[in-house]
């Protein structure tokens, strides 16, 4: 077969066969796709050969780069000595090593780690815990979940059933359990001081009154309090005033409630700290881990919890009081070992300590975007940020939904070398950690040329 033919075979398959996610398959079918080859540092290419830079670090997994040869040698070692054997009742090097190092680099708290595949498992899994643990002492009148408005968690029934996106999640409410909804702090830091000045605006009691007005009536029947660890990222990357991660560790300890912190998206460095936690010194009770993990390279995620709740686990076999739920990929050997080359590679390359320079510049070039017509809100949390796209910015006026104009942004920064995914009209902007100054400018110069384009 020609090689063009057979090209042409894999789209015309991908169409057919391939159900993507999150994809309306529809529309996929009437466009032309990316179909990626390979990858190298912040670059893929499709399989005609088409470089583009990757502004959204695959989905905001990855760390290093891709084709990185230090995680690339952890993959191939591994592999040769053993791909995979279940750790349910037995171990492996690589998933134990692992465990011990990430517990060395969390919140002191944070003492014991259950592994499984990805960010909505290890939210499922944190759920299950909390739940499970104030049944085993006696208090099973714990048994529900204050989450916030805008939140995700992941797609899992249970994910989805503490997260707060209308679009995602609506449509399965019959089939989720209840849990108690506050206020996305972002969007009330905005009703109270306006789009443009709500990143600078600090928790106060104000904000948080409501909370603390509900846990102070309802705490006896509250499991956990479940949170992004300092941004939604999903909702469009909606920061937390600074403070509100440590309120309610406050509020959580005071009214003996577990704090449940998701750092999915957030950790390994996103943040600008290794975990987003740090920036308060906030230590959850139950922290869950996914994407960055293993560097964007194998799905591995970790429910880390604290000695306190691991204990409530324990017991003689009869009492049953031991966590029934594992995987059959839990604790992988070949992922853990490419998340423990991830660690390697932040020390090696200083990562993080190259990252603060990029923060400040991407602080100093977001400004730029307040000025454009179609742009309502701009907003950044450490090394993530998200432009929003209105109609009217004086009225506040979003494009209509049918209309995609993310989607066309999107298109249009293809067209400049940037494969971007947005979140509805606000335009993510996510790449590598390693992306070098002069790519980010051309990212960022890109990406205000597709926006103004809007305009004619
Ligand atoms: C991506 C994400 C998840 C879900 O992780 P998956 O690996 O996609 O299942 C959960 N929480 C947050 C904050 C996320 O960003």
């Amino acid at each position: 077969m020609e090689k063009k033919e057979e090209l042409k075979l894999y789209e015309e398959w991908d169409k057919r066969y391939f159900w993507h996610p999150f994809t309306q398959m529809k529309v996929y079918e009437e466009e032309e796709n990316v179909i990626v080859e390979r990858g190298e540092g912040v670059y893929i290419y499709d399989i005609y050969g088409n470089k583009y830079l990757d502004g959204v670090a695959s989905l905001w997994c990855n760390v290093h780069g891709h084709n990185h040869p230090k995680l690339n040698q952890a993959v191939i070692e591994q592999t040769k000595k053993i791909a995979h054997f279940t750790t349910l009742g037995a171990s492996n090097i690589p998933a134990i090593k692992f465990a011990k190092r990430i517990v060395d680099i969390t919140p002191k708290k944070l003492q014991h780690v259950f592994y499984s595949e990805d960010g909505s498992e290890a939210m499922e899994i944190a759920i299950k815990i909390a739940y499970h643990y104030w049944h085993n002492k006696g208090e099973k009148e714990k048994n529900k979940f204050i989450t916030l408005s805008e939140a995700y968690h992941g797609d899992t029934i249970g994910s989805v059933s503490v997260g707060g996106i209308n679009i995602f999640h609506e449509k399965y409410k019959p089939l989720l359990f209840d849990v108690y909804k506050m206020p996305s702090p972002y969007l009330e830091a905005v009703k109270k001081v306006g789009r443009e000045k709500a990143l600078e605006y600090k928790t106060t009691k104000l904000l948080i009154e409501e909370v603390e007005d509900f846990v102070f009536h309802l705490h006896q029947e509250i499991a956990g309090f479940v949170l992004e660890a300092g941004v939604q990222g999903a909702a469009g990357i909606l920061p937390f005033p600074e403070g509100y991660l440590k309120e309610i560790r406050r509020i959580c300890d005071e009214y003996n409630i577990l704090m449940i912190v998701d750092e999915v998206a957030t950790g390994f460095g996103r943040s600008g700290k290794m975990f987003a936690c740090e920036k308060e010194g906030v230590e959850p009770d139950i922290m869950a881990l996914g994407k960055g993990i293993t560097g964007g390279y194998l799905p591995l995620a970790a429910t880390l919890v604290s000695d306190d709740i691991y204990k409530e686990f324990l017991g003689e076999f009869g009492e049953a009081k031991h966590f029934y739920h594992g995987h059959t990929y839990t604790g992988n050997p070949i992922a853990c070992n490419v998340a423990l080359a991830n660690l390697d590679v932040f020390e090696e390359e200083n990562t993080l300590e190259k990252l603060q320079p990029k923060i400040k510049l991407l602080e100093e070039r977001l400004k730029e975007f307040w000025e454009l017509k179609h742009v309502g809100d701009v907003r950044q949390f450490g090394f993530m940020a998200g432009v929003e796209l209105v109609k009217d910015k004086e009225k506040n006026e979003p494009f209509p939904y049918g209309e995609r104009t993310g989607f066309k942004v999107a298109k249009s920064m293809l067209k400049k070398g940037i494969w971007v995914r947005p979140l509805g009209d606000v335009m993510v902007i996510m790449p590598p950690l390693v992306i070098k100054e002069e790519e980010l400018n051309y990212f960022i110069d890109s990406l205000k040329e597709s926006i103004k384009e809007l305009e004619s």
